[in-house]
């Protein structure tokens, strides 16, 4: 069956005759003409920038699946294998011109998805009682979204995961094999830090069950590995009790050092008197929608007054955005008559010695699913207005601490001062709650600044072509400032010396080691353009 279909799509001079296979009705799949619906979705991705067609689109049911496909792959001499989560990558990192793409979607949708019959997302509680504050786990599909694994942690059982990212319609397995950050992973650490166990087809098609003591180099491999070294099909997470509600606030500054001087004492805070959530974002100092004030506030905020603005403020501004839970559904946010135990009081209190411009300060109290669901409100606007489905040239860097005024002084300040239709954000996290063991390239020093560049497409708005030659200005001029700093999803087309360098040549070692020893013929996640198919 597996071979009726391998020649089908090994023959297929133009991958457009392929058609759409899934494992489960191969035989039925390969003989049909098959709709090309399913590989023009997957020849594209949220980046809308590239291009690759696949010969076929597998909707795997389960981890053997899975394993079926990439065996297959290897039986012939050409044909490589992206696991494709939600698309959600902008340079291709999920595509496989011409092999085979697995949508893992369907893993998630699947009523098993594991051969071992576990149902799709299932509680297991901690062998030993749990430590850390969590007393259990779940199981989930690499293939499901965080934003079903938040509604079924919660509604169900009143649990959630500690990490996540900002925006939630991301599959497990596609961050977990990037990073997966947002104003938590200071405190909680990144959403590789935060998974007990993962289930994974190695390229050699060999199904193995890892964690930090069962084959450990194939978990840290995976982690942040860009889907090098096998196909994450179930990940087990640690969960904890879910907080009831946000208090959720806005601060903004003009003066990018007490900005950053803030920022970085709220992420070395003790935990006990830590906010639970910390990022920020730099913004045009105009009334723009989109790039300026307008772009500050949040539910419930009061107006945006920019006359408090001291005089000389740059054309820049910044705005902290924090965060702190609240567990008891009982508690008024602004409990103020409970020895000021509210959260509201509380957080007021731990921003009191913050340097924000008086009277710039934002505040909202939401439910802890609405916070984790804000990005959701963008998304919703931007499908109205097209840009969703527009190109997105997006720019993620990691930079070191120690050269963040200068990138903002150079970049920010200097490239980027009109904005760039979108989210600039800037938001300080620690080294140390990165394992490195992890595939992970990250800068050196404690601290660094996740830099994201999250461009939207408007009409009448730069070329594309303009925006992408911007963003690889930002990077030269990273290189010639000597910046420490690390991609964040990176996308080389320079082969070797581009993937060394941003390595490093020790972890490059390591990283090629590995894929020698878990995808030997590097049929693995081709979109990533780093090994090329060994025959
Ligand atoms: P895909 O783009 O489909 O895949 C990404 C890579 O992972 C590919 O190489 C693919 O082959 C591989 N892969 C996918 N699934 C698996 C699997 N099961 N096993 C092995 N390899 C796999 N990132 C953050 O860290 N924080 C954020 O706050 C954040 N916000 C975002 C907001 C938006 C609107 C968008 C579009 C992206 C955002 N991202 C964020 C980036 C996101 O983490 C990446 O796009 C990531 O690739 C996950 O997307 P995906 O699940 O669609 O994976």
């Amino acid at each position: 069956m597996m071979l009726a279909y391998m020649d089908r799509a090994t023959a297929a001079a133009e991958p457009e005759d392929a058609g759409e296979l899934s494992p489960a009705t191969m035989a039925a799949a390969a003989a049909s003409a098959g709709d090309a619906a399913g590989r023009r979705v997957a020849a594209m991705d949220f980046g809308g920038l590239v291009r690759a067609v696949p010969a076929a689109v597998v909707r795997p049911a389960s981890a053997d699946d899975v394993a079926s496909a990439i065996r297959a792959a290897a039986l012939t001499p050409h044909l490589t294998v992206a696991a494709r989560g939600n698309g959600h990558s902008v340079a291709g990192q999920a595509m496989a011109e011409g092999g085979l793409v697995l949508d893992m979607r369907s893993l998630a949708a699947a009523p098993s998805s594991s051969r071992r019959g576990v149902a799709q997302m299932q509680l297991v509680q901690c062998p030993e009682g749990g430590g850390g504050g969590c007393c259990f786990f779940a199981d989930v599909p690499g293939g499901a979204l965080w934003e079903e694994v938040l509604h079924w942690g919660v509604d169900n059982h009143g649990l959630a995961p500690a990490s996540w990212t900002d925006y939630l319609r991301l599959t497990v397995g596609g961050t977990l094999s990037n990073g997966g950050v947002s104003g938590q992973s200071f405190r909680y650490g990144p959403q590789v830090s935060n998974v007990a166990e993962l289930e994974v087809v190695t390229g050699d098609g060999e199904y193995r069950v890892c964690s930090r003591s069962s084959h450990p180099d194939l978990f840290f491999a995976v982690l942040g590995g860009l889907g090098q070294f096998g196909v994450i099909t179930r990940a087990r997470i640690p969960l904890h009790k879910a907080p009831k509600a946000v208090r959720w606030t806005r601060v903004v500054y003009a003066s990018f050092a007490d900005y950053t001087a803030d920022a970085e004492w709220l992420v070395t805070r003790d935990p006990d008197a830590a906010f639970d959530y910390v990022e920020g974002f730099a913004f045009v100092n105009s009334d723009d929608p989109v790039n300026g004030w307008p772009s500050v506030p949040i539910p419930g905020g009061a107006r945006f007054d920019a006359s408090l603005l001291p005089a000389g403020a740059g054309p820049v501004l910044y705005c902290l955005e924090v965060a702190l839970y609240q567990y008891d559904a009982h508690h008024r946010p602004d409990d103020d008559d409970d020895e000021d135990q509210g959260v509201a009081s509380v957080s007021r209190r731990m921003m009191a010695r913050l340097k924000y411009v008086r009277g710039l300060e934002f505040a909202a109290d939401v439910g802890y699913v609405d916070f984790l669901s804000r990005v959701n409100r963008v998304e919703e606007e931007a499908r109205r207005n097209g840009s969703w489905d527009a190109p997105h040239p997006w720019l993620n860097l990691f930079v070191s601490a120690r050269d963040v005024a200068d990138f903002d002084r150079a970049v920010i300040k200097g490239m980027l001062a009109d904005g760039i239709d979108g989210p600039m954000l800037v938001y300080p996290m620690l080294k140390s709650k990165w394992d490195p063991n992890t595939s992970v390239a990250l800068p050196e020093g404690e601290i660094f600044y996740l830099v994201a560049l999250l461009r939207f497409c408007r009409p009448g708005g730069p070329a594309v072509d303009e925006l992408v030659a911007q963003n690889g200005a930002i990077l030269s001029a990273c290189r010639a400032n000597g910046y420490d700093y690390k991609a964040y999803f990176p996308s080389y087309r320079g082969g070797e010396a581009e993937w060394s360098r941003h390595f490093g040549a020790a972890r490059w070692r390591r990283f090629v080691d590995r894929k020698a020893r878990y995808d030997p013929l590097a049929i693995l996640a081709p979109g990533q353009k780093i090994f090329p198919r060994a025959p």
